[in-house]
This record gives structure tokens, sequence and C-alpha cells, in this order.
């Protein structure tokens, strides 16, 4: 550690989150990292980048960062989702200045509005994580990235206090492809989920968000079915499920990615049918995250 409270890795990384910010755009972000989350009552979040390099076309966070930009990034947010990317130059400062030991025993989701497992976050997540976990949070991870498992080691260190949910729209490989094309596919993330719980870690699966039916994928049921198999097998602790919500110009991108528009009225209520359909004929414990329109 030197007189800031850095360790060596974290000087290091001082130096290339300067860099990758010259490359991108960068941001200061005002301590302490975590902030109050929309998610739920009493719940916090840690978000720390604007953007998320995965692109997905469902994606909903596009439009708060379009409603809401962040001072000096009015223009970047512009561009079309997946095609922005910003990280704090202040990063490491921030995490140095956060009083984690105030956050003890409070569940933390990390993150909400973009994947903390990009490979250019990669070596700040680890960190956080880290320190997180040792104040005593109770941390969610939130990821659709294989790069979780390269903290393996600290996750297990701590794994009474932390979960990870692993997100997957589908089953279908071509599905996946098209409306989620920068992440990993469907069996490797399944595969990260194995991994975890083959560690004693606490998994959930989030399959989110369930399309309506489409050319593509045209039977639902027999997608969550394949789905829920492998979730069984491998002894998921839980499933969340959540339909398509039209946020922004997600449903513009989506037309655009699958060749055909696709319509969300009373779709909330039939796929929370199937989902517990499926939940209760392969004894998984579901739960159904309802947004009506
Ligand atoms: S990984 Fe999550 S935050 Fe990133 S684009 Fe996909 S849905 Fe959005």
């Amino acid at each position: 550690m030197n007189s800031k409270g850095l360790s060596n890795d974290e000087t290091s990384i001082r130096f290339s989150v300067k860099t990758l910010s010259k490359a991108t755009h960068s941001y200061k972000i005002k301590p302490p990292l975590i902030k109050k989350s929309r998610i739920g009552r009493e719940s916090w979040a840690i978000n720390f980048a604007v953007g998320c390099t995965h692109g997905c076309r469902f994606c909903y966070v596009d439009a708060i960062h379009k409603k809401h930009p962040r001072r000096g990034l009015e223009g970047l947010v512009k561009r079309p989702w997946g095609d922005y990317f910003a990280i704090p130059s202040n990063i490491i400062e921030a995490i140095v200045r956060t009083p984690w030991h105030r956050w003890r025993n409070k569940l933390v989701y990390m993150s909400t509005t973009h994947d903390p497992y990009l490979p250019q976050l990669y070596r700040i997540s680890r960190i956080i994580v880290e320190r997180a976990l040792r104040a005593g949070i109770k941390l969610y991870i939130m990821t659709r990235s294989q790069l979780v498992l390269r903290d393996i080691d600290i996750l297990k260190r701590y794994r009474e206090n932390v979960r990870v949910g692993v997100s997957i729209a589908t089953s279908s490989e071509t599905l996946s492809r098209i409306i989620e094309p920068r992440v990993p596919s469907p069996s490797k993330r399944l595969q990260v989920l194995r991994e975890l719980k083959n560690h004693g870690i606490k998994t959930e699966a989030l399959l989110a968000p369930i399309l309506p039916p489409n050319k593509y994928r045209p039977d639902v049921y027999r997608d969550l079915v394949k789905l829920a198999e492998k979730l069984s097998e491998i002894g998921v602790d839980k499933v969340h499920g959540e339909s398509l919500h039209p946020r922004g110009k997600n449903m513009e991108y989506l037309a655009k990615a699958l060749g055909e528009s696709i319509s969300v009225r009373g779709w909330d209520y039939r796929a929370e049918a199937i989902f517990y359909r499926v939940m209760n004929e392969y004894g998984l414990r579901g739960e159904w995250y309802a947004e009506r329109y």
C-alpha cells in the first residue's frame, strides 16, 4: 500500500484507467461509489461506467443515459446504444474514498446500468468486489460475461455474502446472436452458472428479457423448457424472469435486428404464465418481475 492506500495493482490500474479514458471518454464520479438503487426498497447499486459495450438490442439503459446525461457526456450519449462508453478518470480515488463498511450487511447490486465484467472494466471490478466483500457487504453481481469466473478465488473466499446472477435471454443460439451479438452464447453462460455452482457460490439465472414469439424463436414455452432443463441440472438457487419492456429506442433496435416488429401488448401476463408453468414443471424456485402495460 502507498500513502494513498493503494496497492501496487491498484496504482497500475490507475494509470491504465487514465490511458483508457483518453481513448474513450472520461468523466469524474463523486464518491461514494455506492448509490441508492431503484431496484427495491433499501437497496444500493455500484455503477461506474456510462454505456455498455455489449450493446444488447433490448437494453433499457440507453433510455436512462439519454434522459439524464451526465454533465460533459451530453453529446456522447446521443450516439446509438453500444457505440458509446465512458469510465470515470478518478475511479481508483473514488474506490479509495468510499467508506465501504457503511454498507456492511446491506444488499448492493453490481451493476444495474452496465455489465461490471466488460473486458475494459474487469480489473477495476475485481478491486471493487474485493473491497465490498471484505467490508461485509451483501453483493449481488449481475453479468452476461464469462469474466466473472476470473474472480472465483475472491467469490469463494466470501461466498456467504455473494450471489451471482447470470442473465440469459433465450436458449436459442440464433436468436441470441441477433439480439445480444456481443455477449457469450447462452450455452457458455450456462457453463458460467455451472462453474460458480461447482465452487459453492450462490447463483441465480436471470431469464431476461423474455421476448414475445418471433420468427427466430416462435415457441416460447419450448425455449424456457430447454433453459429450465439445464438450470435444474446445474442446481441454480433461484430463477428470475422478466418480459421485454419498451424503453427509449430498444423496440426500434430490435425490429431492425429481427427484421420484424414485435408487439408487447399483453405479453407480460402471458410470459409470466409460461414462466411459472415451466418453473413448476422443473421444480425451480422462480420469481417474476412484473411490469404491466
Ligand atoms: S449487458 Fe446488460 S447493461 Fe450491457 S447492454 Fe446488455 S443488457 Fe444492457
